[in-house]
């Protein structure tokens, strides 16, 4: 049988619960050229240079997945972007502080051949701070004669240095080993799922469209720092907020209440974080300030959290400022720009007056709702029998591809597997997809449907 489709997954069949598991983060931290991007390259088994990359433009390249001895995490290269707004060590640190704030491991890379300088002893001051593990990564230790200067590196105190030739891939395995070893299974916050605890927000959106704004509004008096619970201390940023009578998890707030004062590589900041945050929340609240035009930036960020497969809200900020002409255009571009999330919930706010706060929390329920909904069986193939009796598929070359039989794959979000004779084109697919949201909902998640093809 011949596969094919389309969606987040084209995997096999998951008929369990198909949840989405965050998979544990590594940065890559070091000085310029000490060759982090070298290592990072070694690490995803890839020989190209990413360093050519620019901050913002390539938000998918910021991280990579990597497998070693059979289990996945992400990479994220810190460095390998322009240098010469800031000075170079204000530059350096603040690029290491954000890499180090969204991982849950430090490779920290330094040169071996050149030794510990006063940057590395920052770097290092930055890596104790978080309390995160860390690995030391002694690089361009091509041969055993540099061996003994790796050696030197015990004086930076954590703890063994691992020779490596990120250039030639020597020690990298004992590197990986070590890595692995530190590196949790899978980010703290998905544990909190296991167990039943605060459903994970991701509050989203480009520089002052009022994510500060609106933390501080919903969060009120009442704000838990999350890293004062026990189990939790791994990740700082993220806080507990009661609201509507539960409690939520805002996930990677510390980086959205700390502004980065930095214009070059902003961008590349906000990426960052904005993937950082979308792996381990499970709703994203996407905030876009309705007083401006929509942005390309908004509608990339968007389809980061459509893309990473969580439930979305819509949640338009400013609202205070809405004239008609402004609200005239706006419709316009809702209709035209965010066709990609019209299932989305949308509510539209002001941080600055409370405006419809209340009406965050259902939006952010009804869009879990359906990220969960899980269509039983016999009911969809019911409804898919009626939906191809009366809407048969257009005839190809002489032949009429059937639906034959469909099932959910898995939930957050719904995964579809639709069984067919034959290919069944985009179109037709699509249809699909707006019928079965019609009938059953799916209100503010996405949804995916692959089709496997039966000769
Ligand atoms: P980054 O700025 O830390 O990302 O550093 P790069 O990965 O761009 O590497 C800086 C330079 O060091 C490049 O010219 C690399 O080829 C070189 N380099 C990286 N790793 C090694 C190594 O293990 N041995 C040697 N001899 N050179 C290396
Ligand atoms: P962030 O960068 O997304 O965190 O945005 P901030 O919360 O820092 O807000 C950016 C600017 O927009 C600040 O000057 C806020 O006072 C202002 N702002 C935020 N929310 C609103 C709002 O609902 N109405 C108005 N008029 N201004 C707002």
């Amino acid at each position: 049988a011949l596969a094919e489709g389309e969606g987040f997954e084209d995997g096999d069949l998951d008929l369990e619960a198909g949840a989405h598991v965050p998979l544990p983060v590594l940065a890559v931290v070091g000085r310029p050229n000490v060759g982090k991007s070298t290592l990072v390259n070694r690490i995803i088994g890839r020989r190209e240079a990413v360093v050519e990359d620019r901050p913002g433009v390539t938000r998918d390249r910021v991280q990579y997945e990597a497998t070693w001895n059979g289990r996945r995490f992400k990479v994220v290269d810190t460095g390998g972007w322009e240098i010469d707004v800031l000075g170079i060590d204000a530059m350096v640190a603040a690029q290491a502080e954000l890499g180090i704030e969204t991982a849950d491991a430090v490779l920290f890379v330094v040169d071996a051949t050149v030794g510990a300088t006063d940057t590395d002893e920052a770097l290092v001051k930055l890596i104790r701070r978080s309390g995160k593990p860390v690995v030391l990564c002694a690089n361009k230790v091509d041969g055993q004669s540099t061996e003994a200067e790796a050696a030197y590196l015990w004086s930076l105190g954590l703890g063994e240095p691992y020779p490596v030739s990120a250039l030639h891939g020597r020690g990298s395995g004992d590197l990986l080993d070590a890595v692995l070893a530190v590196l949790p299974e899978a980010p703290p916050q998905t544990f909190g799922t296991a167990l039943g605890g605060p459903r994970r927000v991701a509050l989203i959106g480009r520089p002052n469209v009022g994510k500060s704004s609106l933390l501080n509004k919903v969060a009120g008096e009442e704000r838990v720092v999350v890293n004062e619970l026990a189990g939790t201390t791994r990740d700082p940023v993220d806080e507990l907020i009661e609201l509507g009578g539960k409690t939520w998890k805002f996930v990677d707030t510390a980086g959205i209440r700390r502004r980065v004062h930095l214009t070059a590589g902003a961008d590349f900041y906000a990426s960052l974080r904005t993937s950082a945050a979308l792996e381990k929340a499970e709703v994203a609240v996407v905030l876009i300030d309705a007083s401006e035009t929509l942005a390309e930036q908004d509608t990339r960020i968007i389809s980061m959290a459509v893309e990473a497969g969580r439930a979305v809200v819509v949640a338009y900020n400013k609202w205070d400022q809405m004239d008609e002409e402004r609200r005239y255009y706006l419709e316009r571009e809702i209709e035209k720009d965010l066709v990609q999330v019209q299932w989305a919930p949308r509510v539209n706010v002001s941080a600055l007056t409370g405006r419809h706060m209340e009406k965050l929390v259902p939006a952010i329920e009804t869009a879990l709702a359906g990220w969960e909904t899980r269509i039983p069986t016999a009911k969809l193939n019911a409804f898919l029998g009626e939906l191809v009796a009366a809407h048969p598929h257009p005839i190809r070359g002489g032949k009429q591809p059937r639906i034959l039989f469909g099932t959910q794959a898995g939930i957050k979000p719904p995964r579809f597997v639709l069984f067919a004779s034959g290919f069944l084109e985009a179109g037709y697919r699509r249809f699909i997809e707006r019928r079965l949201r019609e009938e059953f909902g799916f209100t503010g998640t996405p949804i995916s449907i692959s089709v496997r093809v039966r000769e």
